[in-house]
């Protein structure tokens, strides 16, 4: 059974009904044995949690340094390609926008990858837009060995692929795959992505799957808060992270949590998720899942970024561009969406410092085969 029919299976009406009908009570009950219980996240993600909130992000950051002690990884994204055969009217990169379209070649990457490394940076997202004939599965698997060459950690965040292809990908280095839902609702999604592969749900919808049977180490998961109802958007996510979990366990995962930006041509959030509430929906997974990676974006005001850093993150990016050779040309005019923290990466590490935490830039394992080998 792949999450496509499980999903299928999964009583979505009434699930959004019990959300809005919690009690306090079952909120309380949540908050004593929130690990791993679908039960509890609901109960922690509605309404009736709101008065519990300091409560949960109490809960949350202990649970997070207990795991991960003090440390929160940085990463930056590297744009490959604008190019998409996909409409999506949240995204700038959407085909009928009229900007101009690059894809890097070798030599415009290794430009890109001298200014990250030259930043620090061991960990990096290849990020491009979704047009499988021009920046397809070739494409990647001429770029992942020139990264793989120099940094540890490589995650990809692209159209979604075939089982066969990330096994080839795997076999080059990749480490991580990156897939957003977007919205656990079919209506919403059709509504929003109107032209391209991207229309097709169920696809969208089984690439975790895929990624874990051809052995891709770390999955994230995602869902684009503003799209529909984040709470049973969230409490869906919840229920593919755990289906996931049962199923692919030699496999690690993470979420991420961006909230609808502006864009070139963009739209207007349909539901607004406040910054209290996305406080209740990070300490909500955390309680849900001690493990899960939590990933923050640069989407995200300073100011908000600083007050949830110790909360229950433990990857974040900095300093980013959201362009195609924008590390080189910070300046030209291809943006996927509008950055809200434009600090630099050492304005960023040096924040996490104050907060008493240690930004990481290494991956675990290289750093720790490095040490023994000394
Ligand atoms: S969200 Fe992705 S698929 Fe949709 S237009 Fe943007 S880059 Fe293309």
């Amino acid at each position: 059974m792949s999450f496509v029919e499980h999903f299928g299976a999964l009583p979505r009406d009434k699930l959004a009904l019990e959300i809005y009908s919690t009690t306090a009570a079952e909120v309380e009950r949540a908050l004593q044995r929130p690990a791993g219980c679908l039960t509890a996240l609901r109960a922690l993600l509605s309404p009736a949690a709101a008065p519990y909130i300091e409560q949960m992000a109490q809960q949350s950051l202990a649970l997070t340094r207990q795991r991960f002690g003090a440390n929160v990884g940085l990463y930056l994204p590297l744009y490959l390609s604008n190019l998409c055969a996909n409409e999506c009217d949240y995204c700038g990169f959407s085909m009928s926008n009229k900007l101009k379209r690059k894809t890097l070649d070798d030599m415009e990457l290794a430009a890109e990858m001298d200014i990250i490394k030259a930043r620090g940076f061991d960990s990096i997202l290849l990020v491009s837009g979704e047009h499988e004939t021009k920046v397809g599965i070739d494409y990647f698997k001429s770029v992942l060995p020139q990264v793989k060459r120099r940094f540890s950690q490589v995650a990809l965040e692209v159209q979604p692929l075939g089982e066969a292809e990330y096994a080839q990908l795997v076999a080059l280095g990749l480490d991580a795959v990156m897939v957003y839902q977007e919205t656990y609702r079919p209506s919403t999604y059709a509504q929003h992505h109107t032209r391209g592969k991207k229309r097709d749900f169920g696809f969208r919808l089984d690439t975790p799957d895929r990624a874990a049977r051809a052995g891709v180490d770390k999955i994230g998961l995602g869902v684009l808060l503003g799209l529909d109802d984040w709470r049973l958007d969230a409490l869906l996510m919840g229920h593919h992270l755990s289906y996931l979990e049962q199923r692919y366990w030699r496999s690690r995962y993470s979420i991420s949590l961006p909230r609808l930006r502006p864009c070139t041509g963009g739209i207007a959030p349909k539901v607004v998720l406040s910054d209290l509430g996305l406080v209740q929906l990070i300490c909500a997974f955390r309680l849900f899942n001690p493990q899960l990676d939590i990933s923050l974006s640069t989407r995200e005001t300073p100011a908000l970024r600083d007050n949830l850093m110790p909360l229950g993150i433990t990857q974040m990016s900095a300093g980013s561009s959201t362009q195609p050779g924008g590390y080189q040309h910070p300046d030209s005019q291809l943006d996927q969406f509008e950055i809200s923290d434009e600090r630099s990466v050492d304005e960023v590490a040096a924040r996490l410092r104050q907060k008493g935490l240690n930004p990481v830039w290494k991956d675990w394992e290289q750093a720790w085969t490095a040490m023994s080998r000394d």
